[in-house]
């Protein structure tokens, strides 16, 4: 071999090893990023999931479990947030109300990293950022950015086809990592599966009246800006979108299809006497057609590709220049959920759940989401990590 040749190997094996040692290091780093919450004055207890299924302790997905519990009794309400990280205003909402909401009437339950084995991965290819910041009123807080799938380190491999359990409806093979298509979940299953399982379990030994999980969509996907309902759910959710729609933003409601499962709002309401709703926001970031994947887009909702696709009417939600702002996208949730509280409470005057303290959509605009992020060195005691 020519000591040219040589040389050349050697080069490329020099960068091949920057590349690894550089990404690993970065990957290392998120995957372990810690995301403070500093509990407000609403939070009375806060305890591990596997509280309810053992087996999930000492495993990424042992999420904190927030209880808020009311000083009068009446309907408990779980939010979930993070069943698929990468859509974070769901996550940043159950944030604000770990930090800021006061249960007069009622209890909130509230899950800040459902899939958290998904917290610490992005999409895998994707060229997403590995967190992000959200300004505040002391300087920022930075949030893992997380993925729509089960860490593959945490659950793997795959399997070559998926059968949903119990259905045995054949689903995506990479939805046995999708906590959104596991439910009502498996204690003998996959990491994905127990974890469903185990916010079952807890479903029904907390006796949760109603039930909301989190979400965001691309633009492209016609799911969108909108309240997913199961059918126990269908007066109260539409009564919420026109109520909605009358007074802050335009919001629809969509019934739950009773033949396609692994869906929160199809089988916690299946499987338990919980209520079961989901709340979609545009996330113009997960988008197919979409720019440069940075931060900033993420933040700001703007993006003149998605924008140029919707000129050729191939989107589900308008879209301008002024794009979808984290802040319009977290309002749009804590305004709903907080119709929500109100309407069931029409229905149920002796069963109501009241909250105060957590802000709707017009004043999370105004004030930016970070307003409603208090600074952990300021909360010496009252600190938990997601
Ligand atoms: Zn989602």
């Amino acid at each position: 071999m020519s000591g040219r040749l040589l040389a050349q190997k050697f080069v490329v094996i020099s960068l091949g090893i920057a590349l690894l040692a550089t990404s690993g290091a970065s990957f290392y780093k998120s995957r372990r990023l810690k995301e403070p919450v500093v509990l407000g004055p609403g939070v009375t207890t806060v305890r591990p999931l596997s509280t309810w299924f053992a087996p999930l302790r000492g495993t990424a997905n042992d999420c904190n479990v927030y209880f808020l519990d009311g000083r009068t009794p009446g309907a408990t309400m779980l939010v979930l947030g993070g069943s698929h990280p990468e859509e974070p205003a769901g996550r940043l909402v159950t944030w604000i109300l770990a930090e800021n909401a006061i249960v007069q009437k009622g209890r909130l339950i509230v899950v800040l990293s459902t899939n958290r084995s998904a917290t610490t991965v992005t999409r895998l290819g994707g060229a997403y950022p590995p967190d992000f910041s959200i300004p505040t009123d002391f300087g920022s807080r930075t949030f893992r950015m997380g993925d729509r799938f089960t860490n593959p380190l945490d659950q793997w491999p795959d399997p070559e086809v998926y059968f949903h359990y119990p259905s045995g409806q054949q689903l995506a093979y990479v939805d046995i990592r999708n906590v959104n298509r596991v439910w009502p979940g498996r204690a003998n299953g996959t990491l994905t599966e127990q974890t469903a399982y185990a916010l079952m379990e807890m479903i029904k030994r907390e006796k949760v009246d109603i039930e909301l999980d989190l979400h965001e969509a691309e633009l492209q996907y016609p799911v969108i800006s909108t309240i997913v309902t199961h059918q126990r759910g269908q007066d109260m959710a539409t009564l919420v979108s026109m109520t909605l729609t009358d007074s802050e933003f335009k919001i629809g409601t969509e019934f739950s299809p009773r033949t396609l499962h692994g869906l929160s709002h199809r089988e916690i309401g299946d499987f338990s006497p919980a209520v079961s709703l989901l709340a979609e926001t545009p996330e113009p970031f997960l988008d197919a057609t979409r720019g440069i994947t940075s931060r900033e887009q993420l933040l700001t909702g703007r993006d003149e590709f998605v924008v140029k696709a919707g000129q050729h009417g191939l989107l589900f939600e308008k879209i301008d220049e002024k794009g979808w702002p984290i802040a319009v996208r977290v309002g749009r949730h804590t305004s709903t959920l907080l119709q929500i509280a109100e309407t069931w409470g029409e229905d149920h005057p002796d069963k109501l759940l009241v909250i105060s303290g957590v802000p709707r959509y017009k004043e999370v605009i105004a004030n930016g989401v970070g307003h409603y992020l208090h600074d952990p060195a300021k909360a010496a005691g009252r600190v938990v990590y997601e």
